[in-house]
């Protein structure tokens, strides 16, 4: 076998897997389309281009994404490394200088004498090479067919449509658990609505701030779909005849709600539920004020907000394993956003792994898979063993970690600890 890894994307997810391929002395083809052809949300033709927001999160150990970031590094992750070259003042959070940042990676991938770079649209999918797709939510349209043709047309999405996610310890005791005229069991936590308390509920939830869609957004098909405040603005019964039924969902004293919210366990070790049917494009700070509203949810802490965007991302629980490779194929690898992970730490945390198992298979060595004691761990283990038919992509949270511990510091520290051993047995 010709000892090359084929990576496709130099977004976070590919610039990260191409540094850590080619620091094992592997040889690395890079495919990027930039600048012949642009993926919608990108502007320039640099490597790890941050397409939006110029944050990568909190830096507090106590925050998922703080412990996430300490992970990286101890994993000597490029991303990282050049975030802190490039950092500019934001309280607790690393922001960066966008185009610095974006720079320094590709001045450093451009220069490594084991990266080849191709600057074209990479099409088909070619079996017999080790391969890793981290070609993120805006991959080209030959590609998907590409992946669709491999992994099968079903577990291949367009679109993210999530409810927000909650943690479980958080919900107020007004909560009670019942499936709607209890067909199955317990399984749902519900939230029953006064009359006033449903339209304090419902008046600001029409008028709410949205997060203003990109024009090649707006082409999505939402109508079976709709955000929460979209059912909201058809009349206040909308929403009483579909997301906040309360038939069926009486509560143990026999009084009936005017309105019940229902939450659904999200991860299998019920520390996470999300709010069936609040998918929504509200921004992050009207979500957390409104959905606050929810009786039970005053106090309740989110660990996602709620997205509705253009996304290409597969089924992982269906597709992948937690070391990134494909079921498929051996040969086939898959990093970033288009795993299932959101946001681009996790993205470029994905990288990672995906180098070292392609590494491990151009050298025919043991695949590795991390402890789900660590954030990525808990990342990798939620693509492989996540709800295949209520899949959604998943940003870094203590939720998904599901430690039996309270205290963050003591979760973080063994995560740290686990990652430093597990880098020096296996990376
Ligand atoms: C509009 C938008 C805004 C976002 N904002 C944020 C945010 O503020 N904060 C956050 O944490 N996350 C955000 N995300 C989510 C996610 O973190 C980013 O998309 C992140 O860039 C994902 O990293 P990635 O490496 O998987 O993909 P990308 O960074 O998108 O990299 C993929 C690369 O693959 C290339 N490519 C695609 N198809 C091909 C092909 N066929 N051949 C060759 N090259 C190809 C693309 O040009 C691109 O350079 C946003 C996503 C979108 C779509």
């Amino acid at each position: 076998m010709d000892k090359k890894v084929v990576i496709v994307g130099a977004g976070l997810a590919g610039a990260e897997a191409a540094y850590q391929v080619a620091k094992r002395g592997i040889n690395v083809k890079l495919y990027e389309m930039r600048p012949s052809k642009k993926a919608i949300a990108h502007h320039t033709d640099l490597f790890a281009e941050l397409v939006c927001s110029n944050s990568l999160k909190s830096k507090a150990i106590d925050n998922a994404a703080g412990l996430l970031k300490k992970e990286m590094t101890s994993l000597d992750s490029l991303i990282m490394k050049m975030a802190y070259e490039c950092e500019v003042p934001a309280g607790q959070a690393l922001a960066v200088d966008r185009e610095a940042f974006a720079k320094k990676i590709t001045d450093v991938l451009k220069k490594n004498e084991f990266v080849e770079i191709i600057h074209e649209e990479f099409k088909e999918i070619n079996l017999n090479d080790v391969t890793i797709i981290a070609s993120g939510p805006l991959t080209s349209d030959d590609l998907s067919n590409s992946i669709k043709k491999i992994l099968g047309e079903d577990y291949f999405y367009f679109y993210d449509a999530a409810s927000p996610l909650v943690y479980k310890e958080t919900i107020g005791n007004v909560a009670y658990k019942k499936s709607r005229y209890n067909k199955g069991g317990d399984d749902y936590i519900n939230l029953p609505f006064t009359r006033e308390q449903f339209f304090a509920f419902y008046n600001e939830l029409i008028v709410a701030e949205k997060v203003e869609l990109k024009k090649f957004e707006k082409m999505i098909n939402f109508e079976a779909c709709l955000p929460i405040e979209e059912i909201a603005r058809r009349g206040y019964k909308t929403l009483l005849f579909g997301p906040l039924k309360p038939v069926g969902l009486e509560m143990g004293n026999g009084n009936k709600p005017f309105a019940v919210a229902q939450l659904r366990q999200d991860n299998q070790s019920d520390t996470l539920y999300n709010i069936v049917g609040f998918q929504t494009n509200l921004t992050f700070k009207e979500q957390k004020r409104i959905f606050s509203m929810i009786p039970g949810l005053d106090s309740a802490k989110f660990a996602r907000y709620g997205v509705m965007h253009r996304n290409t991302f597969i089924n992982s629980p269906k597709c992948l394993y937690s070391s990134l490779i494909t079921k498929k194929n051996q040969n086939l690898l898959f990093a970033g956003q288009i795993t299932g992970v959101e946001g681009y730490i996790e993205s470029a945390a994905t990288g990672i792994i995906a180098a070292i198992n392609a590494v491990k298979i151009i050298e025919g060595k043991k695949i590795v898979k991390l402890p789900k004691t660590t954030m990525i761990g808990a990342l990798l283990d939620y693509l492989e063993n996540g709800n295949p038919y209520n899949f959604q992509p998943m940003n870094a949270n203590y939720g998904v970690l599901a430690s039996p511990i309270k205290d963050k510091q003591e979760i973080a520290n063994i995560a740290l600890n686990a990652i430093k051993k597990w880098s020096e047995e296996n990376a």
